[in-house]
């Protein structure tokens, strides 16, 4: 009889969203309201004449494009089918069995997944107020704690803490441990913030920022996501990563998405407009809605019957939400932004519900 290793057959699959039947509206998986650049898809189209060959191993092009708009080195940013293989690598590169990877109460659930890959423990610090607390955070480190894991902006909640508070729970982290801040959402927060305040921290040498193509720039099925990390961290990220992670059309895409960055200012412009005044909306309803950096909103309904009955009439109308009961958060469900009848249809049909 063959036999999985033990923690493999011990682990659970990742549990993506239930998209509902087919027909339905997805509002669950954080996917943009809006196509790709037609920039992106037309690089994408021309590469696919390519294809009988390898995809560049060095992402040269791509790198070039993120280091001439982020102003970063290229031997900096690393190249992964989506974040998660690179968040995936971080982990197993280090933190191992004996090892603690300490994240937050509401933080990437992918991240919990990687841990059991690598044998590592995962531990959470709480976040009132459905936000990230670096006092908290500090809190719970121990002597094996070997990685901190921040989402900012945060999902499922989309609140952020500011670059500041960021950058001060870096200095009061021991030196030895890797702080990974998982910006998967930091075009949407990007206007509000000083964007390089996190990059810079990478210089340190002991801080890895993450970023992904799959939100702000529309392209989650391309996969492509990126990281600006020290050189010492790169060099041992690129032993684990796939040496040919990226598609030469994916390379392609991104890339000349990077590149449309008026397209991406209006992608995110849009989606903040439609996301604020859906979220004005639920909040007349009753519903408590965190101020959010993100192309979501989490909702919180007065009670856990609510949230039930909301998600039920919702799905019969075809529109599917993500519930949040895998972080404890009963009373919530999470609404990805899409494009403008189909928001006003959710409001429409909470406000029928709720009233
Ligand atoms: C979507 C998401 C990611 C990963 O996205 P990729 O598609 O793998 O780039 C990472 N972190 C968070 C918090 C996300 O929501």
């Amino acid at each position: 009889m063959i036999r999985s290793v033990d923690h493999i057959a011990a682990m659970a699959l990742y549990a993506l969203a239930d998209l509902g039947p087919e027909g339905s509206v997805s509002m669950a998986q954080n996917e943009s309201a809006f196509p790709p650049s037609p920039a992106a898809i037309a690089a994408g189209q021309a590469a696919l004449a390519h294809s009988a060959l390898y995809p560049d191993p060095d992402w040269t092009d791509l790198r070039a494009a993120i280091s001439q708009v982020h102003g970063m080195p290229v031997e900096r940013i690393l190249c992964g089918a989506g974040s998660m293989e690179i968040i995936g690598a971080l982990i197993a590169a280090y933190a191992g069995p004996g090892d603690e990877v300490l994240g937050c109460q509401y933080g990437y659930a992918y991240v919990a997944t990687a841990c059991q890959l690598s044998g590592a423990r995962y531990v959470t610090a709480p976040e009132p107020e459905l936000t990230v607390s670096p006092g908290d955070v500090l809190a719970r480190l121990t002597p094996a704690t070997r990685v901190v894991f921040i989402c900012q902006p945060g999902n499922p909640t989309g609140t952020v803490i500011s670059n500041a508070d960021l950058i001060g729970l870096r200095g009061d982290l021991p030196d030895d441990v890797l702080l990974v801040i998982d910006q998967a959402y930091g075009e949407f927060a990007d206007p509000h913030d000083n964007p390089r305040g996190l990059f810079d921290l990478v210089e340190q040498g002991n801080t890895v920022v993450t970023r992904s193509f799959s939100k702000a720039y529309a392209l989650a099925g391309a996969r492509v996501g990126w990281a600006c990390a020290p050189d010492k961290v790169a060099g041992e990220i690129r032993k684990i990563l796939n040496p040919n992670n990226v598609s030469i059309v994916s390379q392609e895409m991104a890339r000349a998405a990077m590149l449309d960055q008026d397209y991406l200012a209006r992608l995110v412009a849009e989606t903040a407009t439609l996301r604020d005044g859906f979220a004005d909306q639920c909040r007349a309803l009753g519903l408590e809605v965190p101020e959010s950096r993100t192309n979501f909103v989490l909702m919180r309904f007065a009670s856990m019957d609510d949230a039930r009955r909301a998600e039920e009439a919702l799905r019969e109308n075809g529109l599917i939400m993500r519930g949040m009961g895998g972080y404890a958060l009963h009373d919530c469900l999470r609404a990805t932004v899409c494009d403008k009848p189909v928001m006003d249809r959710a409001a429409e049909i909470l406000k029928g519900v709720l009233t």
